[in-house]
């Protein structure tokens, strides 16, 4: 708390720094009324004793209070008899005092720490050091002097004041890939917050009248796509736009016809291809003669690249390429030199031959008389209805105005003679048809009598056949009945004779399972075969014959 000396190595210059303050170097010697017997410092908020004597506010309080007497003179003074030393403090204001982007404060190791720079100060406390950095040793200082009462306000307009770059990383969106609904500005909002992993600060600090320059290429800058006019709408930090640019839809592509060129898409691309030299287009070309038959003649079909068009007309297309005709001297297009010389050209027609007074080709002659010739006599169209009138074509549409009457009555009588032919018409087709429905009865009964006929002469045949048929059964009954009768006989006969045969053989002894005996008659019945043989003295009988 004390008003110290900074002496500049070097140069006889010496500022007093208020260390009571925070960073106040005075740019001369303060008067000694000005300065507080107990801090040793500038006043601050000076405050008077009834005896004339001032002292700082705090230091008043920490002083006065206790001894009840001024500093200076001892005379008696109680801290409430202290009052505003408003003239120490209107003198207070007018010292001039350095701005302190004119100072500076650095780390000191030992006595002869300072070393070097613009400006030297004798040491601080602490080992942090405070000095002044004059202007021309050091381009960041300010070299404003200023009223103490004017220092704040100066220091907030210090063009050497320090100032953080507060721009902030936008990582920017394309318009479609931007959801519905959320505007650029939310974006930018969402930025600020760190929402969308933009959103870092750049916190790069300079001098104020720097911040302009750096903010001019500030990474963090916003910036729109370089490719907006092609309707790119990304919006972004600077820092990220390479990486946007190397995926921008909207980056110029080459020309699909292969000019060469690079466009932008879109709208530009459109206008583009409208002038493209490589871009095809139709000729086009109308033919160059006037052919007044012929409303809407065909123009030249041929596509072509447009930078090659004029060339096109100029050396190859048959409707741009056009002579004059050495007879008629008319334009005429080349495809159309034979067409004009034998149909067209003036030297090739010859007057109607009604007098018409029209030039007509040869070979369109017979089309004039037919279709066009005014003076050509043609016939009344109601001609088929009686009338005989025949006049040149210019003047039948008056003979249709005045014979109007006349041509009503011819078709009156037309139409009751159409109905008379009709009724005639109309009988012979019905006797026609009566005459072709009888025609088709007589046919039809014929037809079913035919049919009836054959029919029951079928039926007869059918009836001699199951007669027939039932003979031939009952003659084979009989014949059946006959070859049944002898075989049965002839079977009984084998059959005797095969049992005389088998009674004649000795059972087989391993085949005699039990046998019994009743009056002199044994009975062997054998297990395998079942057979059963009574035998007597007088003769052996199988008694399966009983
Ligand atoms: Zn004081
Ligand atoms: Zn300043
Ligand atoms: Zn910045
Ligand atoms: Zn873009
Ligand atoms: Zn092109
Ligand atoms: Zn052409
Ligand atoms: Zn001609
Ligand atoms: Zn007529």
């Amino acid at each position: 708390m004390v008003l110290r000396e900074l002496g500049i190595r070097g140069t006889d210059a010496v500022f007093f720094h208020s260390t009571k303050r925070d960073r106040v170097v005075f740019v001369d010697e303060v008067p000694p009324g000005l300065i507080c017997p107990v801090c040793d410092d500038v006043f601050v908020a000076p405050r008077i004793a009834p005896c004339g004597h001032s002292l700082c506010a705090t230091c008043v309080e920490k002083v006065n209070k206790q001894t009840g007497k001024c500093f200076s003179c001892s005379a008696s003074a109680n801290p409430e008899d202290f009052t505003e030393d408003n003239v120490s403090g209107v003198q207070l204001g007018d010292l001039r005092v350095f701005c302190r982007n004119a100072l500076g404060l650095r780390q000191v190791d030992d006595d002869d720490g300072s070393e070097g720079g613009a400006s030297a100060s004798k040491h601080g406390s602490g080992g942090l050091e405070l000095f002044i950095r004059l202007e021309g040793f050091d381009h960041t200082a300010c070299s404003a002097a200023v009223r103490l009462r004017e220092l704040d306000t100066h220091e907030v307009t210090c063009e050497f004041r320090s100032l953080m770059c507060d721009l902030c990383d936008e990582e920017g969106e394309d318009e479609e890939s931007r959801p519905p609904g959320k505007s650029a500005a939310q974006g930018g909002t969402s930025a600020l917050l760190g929402a969308d992993g933009g959103g870092g600060v750049c916190g790069f600090t300079c001098m104020t009248r720097d911040m302009p320059r750096h903010r001019a290429t500030c990474t963090m800058r916003v910036t729109n796509c370089p490719f907006a006019t092609s309707g790119c709408r990304w919006r972004g930090s600077a820092g990220r736009l390479p990486a946007h640019r190397a995926s921008c839809r909207k980056q110029p592509r080459r020309c699909p016809n292969g000019c060469g060129a690079y466009v932008g898409v879109g709208p530009m691309m459109m206008r583009h291809l409208d002038t493209c030299s490589m871009g095809e287009v139709a000729c086009d070309a109308p033919d160059a003669e006037e052919r007044p038959g012929d409303p809407d003649p065909l123009r030249c079909p041929a596509v072509v690249q447009r930078g090659r068009l004029a060339e096109h007309r100029r050396e190859q297309c048959p409707w741009a390429r056009a002579s004059k005709c050495r007879q008629c001297h008319v334009l005429v297009s080349q495809r159309s030199t034979g067409e004009h010389t034998s149909a067209r050209c003036a030297s090739n027609r010859e007057p109607c031959p009604n007098q018409c007074g029209t030039l007509v080709a040869t070979r369109e002659l017979q089309r004039h008389l037919n279709q066009d010739c005014d003076k050509a006599v043609v016939e009344c169209p109601y001609g088929p209805l009686g009338c005989g009138a025949r006049t040149e074509r210019s003047k039948m549409p008056g003979h249709l105005t005045h014979a109007t009457g006349q041509h009503l009555e011819l078709t009156r009588r037309g139409l009751v003679d159409a109905q008379r032919r009709g009724d005639e018409l109309r009988r012979v087709v019905d006797s026609h048809r009566r005459e072709m429905a009888a025609g088709v009865e007589a046919q039809r009964s014929e037809a079913a009598a035919t049919l009836a006929a054959k029919e029951s002469s079928i039926m007869q045949g059918v009836r001699e056949l199951c007669a027939h048929d039932a003979e031939v059964r009952a003659h084979a009954a009989g014949e059946v009945e006959v070859l049944t009768r002898a075989a049965d006989d002839q079977a009984s006969t084998l059959g005797g004779q095969a049992l005389d045969m088998i009674g004649a053989l000795q059972p087989p002894r391993t085949c005699a399972a039990s046998s019994t005996r009743s009056r002199g008659t044994r009975t062997v019945r054998y297990r395998r075969c079942g057979l059963r043989w009574r035998q007597t003295k007088a003769r052996r009988r199988c008694s399966s014959r009983r």
